[in-house]
């Protein structure tokens, strides 16, 4: 059986700068205005992405490593702003489910849904996101060893659950306990906020490809989210995509 093509999506280039260091007979190719690795990762072929920010630009970047780079099962990870209570900086949230908190095509629609899917949810793949969920508690307990829990943020919780995508940074405690309210009043209560899941869960679901995500909590998605944001980014979300993303593509099967 030939080994499958793994895409291993990153929302920031801090949280694919260790990937790159450790690809194999790295090649990069450009192809719709964006730079793609491929190579391998313990012995496994893998293409390395950035999703770029937003849903349509995430969605060109899911569509692209599907048809140009021949991925057949994607990991996207990143950060977000966790609005589900007790959701706190220094968490990781691997989802579930994705839902796009801006989708609105109400009356025609009920809200949430998007239009012709008659769904409101996309969820992810059973299988591999039981594998992420394994490895991002096996990369956040080595690097509690390795940099000791008090030099990480937060309690380093792992949750699993929905996630909500749209194209605005939520940095407002009233904005995001709006979205929180009417998301959970319609029966979608999202752990956490970003901009990108939703797009590239929906492109997986067109094309049957295998999809996975985790998100670590950047900032609470209120009044001080801009300058959590980057301090967390620079300082811990890379190490943490880089420790779960390891012990990812090292259980991966290779072949589905
Ligand atoms: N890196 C850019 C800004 C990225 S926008 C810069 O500093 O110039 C924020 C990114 O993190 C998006 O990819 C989004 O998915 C995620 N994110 C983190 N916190 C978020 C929040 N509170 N609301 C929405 N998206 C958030």
């Amino acid at each position: 059986m030939r080994p499958v093509t793994t895409a291993i999506l990153s929302a920031l280039a801090e949280e694919q700068q260790g990937l790159l260091e450790r690809l194999q007979r790295p090649q990069r190719v450009q192809r719709a205005g964006r730079e793609f690795w491929q190579g391998e990762l313990h012995g496994q072929p893998v293409v390395l992405a950035l999703s770029r920010i937003g849903k349509v630009a995430a969605a060109t970047t899911a569509t692209t490593l599907i048809e140009a780079f021949g991925a057949q099962r994607l990991v996207f990870t990143g950060v977000a702003g966790g609005v589900g209570p007790g959701v706190q900086v220094g968490d990781v949230v691997v989802a579930d489910e994705f839902v796009q908190h801006d989708m609105d095509a109400s009356p025609l629609f009920p809200r949430y849904q998007i239009p012709l899917y008659g769904r409101e949810r996309f969820a992810v793949d059973a299988t591999l996101s039981a594998l992420l969920l394994r490895a991002t508690h096996a990369g956040v307990t080595a690097l509690q060893a390795d940099l000791g829990a008090e030099n990480l943020a937060g309690s380093q919780a792992v949750h699993q659950g929905l996630i909500a995508s749209g194209d605005r940074f939520v940095s407002a405690a009233e904005e995001a306990r709006l979205l929180h309210a009417a998301l959970s009043d319609a029966g979608h209560p999202p752990l956490a906020v970003e901009m990108e899941g939703a797009a590239v869960a929906q492109v997986c679901h067109d094309y049957g490809i295998p999809f996975a995500a985790m998100r670590t909590i950047s900032d609470r998605a209120d009044d001080t989210a801009h300058v959590d944001f980057p301090k967390f980014v620079r300082d811990v979300a890379s190490r943490y995509a880089l420790a779960i993303i390891d012990e990812f593509v090292r259980q991966l099967p290779e072949s589905h």
